[in-house]
């Protein structure tokens, strides 16, 4: 539980102090690395809130609070990785139940929900989320759970959150978001509404690219319990050192996510009025179709965008390949700009007519824009445009 003084701050603050007192024994300001898997008691059950550390380390315990103060929850609870907080909330549903999600949801969850819990007998459909007569279509007596996510990825289309949370009320069912892309710096589910926030901390709350993490947050005490329940029972909690890791990264996420929210501005900007590009698909353009949404729903538009080069798959994959500021890989979110081809890389699994429909071109490029200067970011686009179209 955050206290009230704490609550009244606003996200800079919280960011550096929520859930961090200084060590009481030691004054030490920043919270140590709890490196033991067991805790002392006095008496049999007589101990001081930790007995073994995959039930709860102090080290989490202060990123769990930290992150439940940044999304304005009362309840944190961290795991290994995003994944692991997101098998946790299906953890929460029973065989027979059915899922409502977009059609455009991270590939790891779309994984997770067909190849693993359709075995389970969960039922889920994907549907254009941004359409809310298609989601309340889908909706039916089993449906337990609407997740959701916004942006999306990679067309960076932006989801009504509050809608979608009423829709799925309706029928009380949950519904989960998933906020990795626009972090609670930039917007907070459960003001609209959400019951359950979601986050590969892997992303931007860690920062740096240099730890994997995932977490839940909540309001009601009942699901945080059942949520704890789970945690414990399956054991996908992380280690005290990636804890400290991603608590040090949330410290600086709102001056980080400035200077990403500037430059991918910026960058959209740049690439909207060049030639060699088709088409720009960044919340924070005025011809983003819903853009007056994010203006709503979002204190500002983020780090994420991709633009349509105006190539073959091979000339955009050379594109990828010779720029030097923005490295290829996977993943997004860190200080450092990343770029990638969907077609050939994260979505390359899907059929190219179904990938094609789904709007992700051939030429299609990601980008997650780091921190660098934006001047060297667009250098290094314009010459790798000229080597691709040589
Ligand atoms: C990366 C990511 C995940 C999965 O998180 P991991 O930390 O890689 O397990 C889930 N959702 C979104 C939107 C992501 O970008």
């Amino acid at each position: 539980m955050t206290d009230d003084f704490q609550r009244s701050q606003r996200i800079e603050t919280r960011a550096i102090h929520a859930g961090q007192e200084p060590d009481e024994e030691t004054g030490a300001l920043m919270t140590p690395i709890y490196a033991n898997s067991t805790y002392k008691q006095d008496g049999p059950g007589d101990h001081r809130g930790y007995e073994y550390s995959r039930t709860g380390n102090p080290t989490r315990t202060d990123l769990e609070s930290n992150l439940a103060s940044l999304e304005g929850g009362d309840y944190g609870r961290c795991f290994s990785s995003g994944m692991g907080a997101i098998n946790t909330v299906l953890n929460l549903l029973e065989a027979g139940d059915h899922v409502v999600a977009g059609d455009d949801v991270y590939g790891g969850t779309h994984r997770i929900f067909t190849q693993v819990y359709e075995q389970y007998d969960l039922e889920f459909d994907f549907v254009d989320t941004t359409d809310h007569a298609a989601v309340a279509d889908a909706m039916g007596e089993n449906t337990e759970l609407v997740w959701v996510e916004t942006p999306t990825n990679p067309l960076m289309n932006v989801n009504d959150i509050g809608a979608l949370a009423d829709i799925a009320h309706e029928y009380d069912a949950l519904c989960a978001v998933d906020n990795t892309f626009a972090t609670p710096y930039l917007q907070r589910p459960l003001e609209h509404g959400a019951d359950i926030v979601s986050h590969s901390l892997t992303k931007y709350l860690g920062g740096h690219s240099d730890v994997v993490g995932g977490a839940l947050v909540v309001d009601d005490e009942e699901l945080d319990e059942e949520i704890g329940f789970y945690q414990n029972s399956v054991g996908a909690t992380p280690g005290p050192f990636d804890c400290f890791l991603v608590l040090r990264g949330t410290k600086t996420l709102p001056v980080r996510m400035d200077r990403h929210c500037d430059n991918a501005r910026a960058l959209a900007a740049w690439l909207d009025d060049h030639e060699a590009v088709d088409e720009v698909f960044y919340p924070g353009l005025e011809s983003h179709p819903q853009h007056e949404l994010a203006t709503e729903q979002m204190d500002d538009f983020g780090g994420m965008l991709s633009f349509e080069f105006d190539g073959t798959l091979e000339e955009a994959s050379t594109v990828i390949e010779e720029t030097e500021v923005f490295t290829l890989a996977e993943s997004l979110g860190g200080v450092e700009s990343l770029i990638e081809q969907p077609a050939a890389m994260t979505h390359a699994a899907i059929p190219r007519e179904e990938r094609l429909a789904a709007g992700l071109t051939d030429g299609l490029i990601r980008v997650s824009v780091g921190i660098e200067h934006i001047d060297d970011m667009t250098a290094d686009l314009q010459q790798a445009f000229d080597a691709a179209l040589e």
